[in-house]
């Protein structure tokens, strides 16, 4: 399928979907490839996001909207790369798509409620359960059921699962548990990689006890924990027994700016938590938050940002190393220990829940992309930029605004691969 003047793009989230549009208003024809079974990455799952503190929604619906009415765009979800040859004006892809093992054409979450099969909740980082037969959320891109097989084989002849069944085939929403993936193999002009980052896992911070003490979480958590349709429905409250939060701290620089973690500055985490403890201080006025950090980044063009939160008397910054992180088993609060490091004194402080500021690594640390030429940097950040195109945070750690310009740019070299070849 597909031919000259096409253009491949790995990855749905901000930077892909914004390469792909832009791309696809030219007259280019789209092929937007989305791991996950929803577009939008890691910003769907945010509350909201800087500059404008706005819902992540705002700007993904208006992308949503051009990518539904512009049928040059073709999206396959649950789906990766498995394999690329060839050159730049000339590519073969290999594309895995999975199966979302529901037929749905409702579109609607409601019929799902009495799905007797539980699972952790990925889009909350796993901090809730939700059905093996969903809609990803509530805004999700596209807007279609999609089942955990495995999950559900498990209770396939329980009377729950056959009176759940003949409810979903009465609304005309069928299982098929036995589907299987799909290869497709496509010819496209140029790619653009846009795959984007995963969190520094907090669990490789053995002293800062993420994974030991339920009131530890990471900031990417943090973000699900105050979205109205996360796990508590915004209430900032404490994963071990509900009880509101009214004393929050942040560990900057969680792994981040280490040789044994992430050696590099994420950039983004700073502004993240400046950000964070807005909603914490938005939700409770009576609570106060506390920042700890090496060296405190307005990274861009967000001084004014960092002005606003450091104004705010319930907000407290100290720079400050925090070497020990720890619970007392008791009332499940949180010490913090280290080191103040403008007054050389010690710090000892007690907290309802500790926020880790982990970093951003690209997911080409992990995997890389199948496809000839691409080179990476120490850290598995893409450097290459010629045949392959690169987007976004699969280049660097970057904030959304500067994701929609470098992905614009990103389009224009793959379109430059189309032309004249
Ligand atoms: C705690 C935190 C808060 C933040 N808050 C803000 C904020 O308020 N404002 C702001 O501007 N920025 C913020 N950022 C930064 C923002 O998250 C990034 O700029 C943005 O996510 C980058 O988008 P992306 O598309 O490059 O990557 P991603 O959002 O990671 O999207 C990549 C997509 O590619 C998919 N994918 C991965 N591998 C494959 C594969 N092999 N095949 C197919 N698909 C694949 C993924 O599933 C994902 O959907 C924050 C970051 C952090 C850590």
């Amino acid at each position: 399928m597909a031919g000259e003047r096409t253009v491949l793009v790995v990855g749905g989230g901000i930077s892909g979907i914004t390469a792909a549009v832009e791309a696809a208003e030219v007259g280019c024809k789209v092929i937007l490839v989305e791991r996950l079974p929803y577009l939008g990455g890691r910003v769907a799952r945010m509350n909201k996001y800087f500059p404008k503190l706005c819902p992540p929604n705002c700007g993904l619906e208006i992308n949503f909207k051009r990518i539904r009415k512009n049928t040059d765009v073709t999206v396959y979800t649950l789906a990766s790369v498995e394999n690329v040859s060839g050159a730049p004006g000339a590519y073969t892809a290999t594309i895995k798509i999975l199966p979302r093992y529901v037929e749905d054409h409702s579109s609607t979450s409601k019929c799902v409620e009495d799905c007797p099969v539980d699972i952790p909740n990925e889009f909350n980082y796993g901090m809730d359960m939700t059905k093996a037969v969903r809609l990803p959320y509530e805004m999700a891109y596209p807007m279609n059921l999609v089942a955990d097989a495995e999950a559900l084989k498990k209770s396939v002849g329980s009377v729950g699962f056959n009176s759940f069944v003949e409810s979903l085939e009465s609304k005309g929403i069928r299982l098929d548990l036995e589907a299987k993936p799909e290869i497709l193999t496509v010819q496209v002009s140029s790619i653009v990689w846009a795959t984007g980052w995963v969190p520094y896992d907090a669990t490789k911070l053995d002293r800062l006890g993420f994974g030991k003490y339920p009131n530890v979480i990471t900031n990417v958590m943090m973000e699900r924990l105050a979205a109205p349709n996360g796990p508590t429905c915004g209430e900032i409250v404490r994963p071990s027994d509900g009880k509101k939060v009214y004393n929050l701290a942040f560990v900057q620089c969680a792994g981040s700016r280490d040789e044994n973690h992430l050696p590099y500055c994420s950039s983004i985490c700073c502004l993240a938590s400046l950000k964070q403890a807005t909603y914490l201080r938005d939700y409770n006025p009576d609570a106060e938050a506390h920042i700890f950090y090496i060296d405190l980044r307005a990274y861009g063009r967000f001084e004014y940002f960092f002005d606003r939160v450091r104004n705010d008397e319930k907000i407290h910054l100290t720079k400050g190393k925090i070497v020990n992180v720890y619970e007392d088993p008791v009332t499940k609060d949180i010490i913090v220990e280290g080191e103040d490091i403008l007054s050389g004194a010690r710090i000892r402080s007690t907290f309802d829940m500790v926020v880790l500021a982990t970093g951003m690594q690209p997911t080409t640390s992990i995997e890389k992309a199948p496809a000839p030429g691409v080179e990476y940097d120490d850290y598995g950040f893409i450097v290459s930029d010629t045949g392959i195109h690169a987007a976004g945070v699969s280049k660097r750690p970057m904030d959304v605004g500067t994701c929609l310009q470098d992905s614009t740019g990103a389009a224009l070299k793959a379109l430059q691969d189309t032309v004249g070849r």
